[in-house]
C-alpha cells in the first residue's frame, strides 16, 4: 500500500495555469484521510495557493497537516501548521542572483535568435521571463496568455526543442526541461524534481516504494522524467481527466 501520492500539476491537476476542477479538489480532500498529498510543480507558492489549497474550501484544518507543498520543482517545500492555522516554509534553495541573470540572458538571445520572442503578444503587465527564486521559467506568450492561444503555440515541444538546444550551446551550465504548454524552466543541474523527491523522501521519513507520482510529461526530457529515472511508480496522464479516473479507482477500493 502506497503512503503518498504525489503530483505534478499543470496538465496532470489541472488545465494548465488553472485551478483544479471541482473533482480533483474533492478527490484529493478525500485522499488527505488516507495518503500523504504531495504536489510538486515549478510553479511559485502563491500559485499552488491559487490552483490547489483555495480549491479544496473543505479540507479541515487536519487534513491540511497531510497536504505537502513542494514548490518550484520541490527547492522550496511549504506544510500546514496547525497551531498557526497557516503555511509555513520549511527549506528553499534559491538561485544565486548571477545565475538568474545569465540564464534570463541566454534564455531571451535564444528565443530571439530564433524567432520565438513573443514579446508583441504579451499583456500589460506581463513577461516571458519569470525568476521563480529555485528556477527560472519562459514563458513564451507569458502568465496570463489564453488556454487555447497557449496549446496551439507549440504543441509537438518543436520550438521549445530548438530554443533548449541553443540555451545548452550558449550556457551549457543549466540544465533546460520542457513543461506546461509553452514553458522551459532553467535550473541549476540537479534542481529537478529529483531534487524535490528526495527531500520529500527525507522530510516525510519515507521510502520511493511507498511513493505513487502521476505526471503529464514522463518522456525522456519532460519534467516529470527524472522522477521516473529514480526508479518511483509513474502513472503518465493526458490530462486531470486520467488523474480523477485513477483516483476514484484508488479510492474506490480502500
Ligand atoms: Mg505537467
Amino acid at each position: 500500500m502506497k503512503k503518498v501520492l504525489s503530483f505534478d500539476i499543470d496538465q496532470t491537476l489541472n488545465v494548465a495555469k488553472t485551478p483544479i476542477p471541482d473533482e480533483i479538489a474533492e478527490l484529493l480532500t478525500k485522499c488527505l484521510n488516507h495518503f500523504e498529498i504531495c504536489p510538486i510543480s515549478g510553479q511559485k507558492f502563491d500559485q499552488f495557493l491559487i490552483q490547489i489549497v483555495d480549491r479544496m474550501k473543505d479540507a479541515t484544518p487536519e487534513q491540511l497537516t497531510h497536504l505537502h507543498l513542494f514548490v518550484a520543482q520541490g527547492t522550496q517545500y511549504y506544510r500546514y501548521n496547525l497551531k498557526k492555522k497557516d503555511w509555513e516554509q520549511v527549506y528553499n534553495y534559491p538561485l544565486t542572483e548571477a545565475q538568474v541573470k545569465k540564464i534570463t540572458e541566454t534564455i531571451e538571445k535564444a528565443a530571439k535568435e530564433l524567432g520565438y520572442w513573443e514579446e508583441d503578444k504579451l499583456k500589460p503587465g506581463d513577461e516571458i521571463i519569470e525568476n521563480r527564486l529555485s528556477q527560472v521559467t519562459f514563458s513564451a506568450l507569458g502568465q496570463k496568455a489564453g488556454t487555447e492561444e497557449k496549446y496551439a503555440w507549440d504543441p509537438d515541444h518543436e520550438k521549445r526543442k530548438k530554443i533548449v538546444a541553443r540555451c545548452k550551446e550558449l550556457s551549457p551550465e543549466f540544465e533546460y526541461e520542457i513543461g506546461g504548454t509553452t514553458s522551459i524552466n532553467a535550473i541549476t543541474p540537479g534542481m529537478n524534481k529529483v531534487f524535490g523527491m528526495t527531500h520529500l523522501l527525507e522530510e516525510l521519513n519515507i521510502k520511493k516504494e511507498d511513493i505513487l507520482y502521476f505526471g503529464d510529461m514522463t518522456m525522456p526530457g519532460g519534467n516529470d522524467y527524472p522522477v521516473v529515472q529514480m526508479g518511483i511508480d509513474t502513472i503518465t496522464v493526458r490530462s486531470h481527466e486520467d488523474t480523477a479516473f485513477a483516483l476514484r479507482g484508488i479510492l474506490g477500493v480502500l
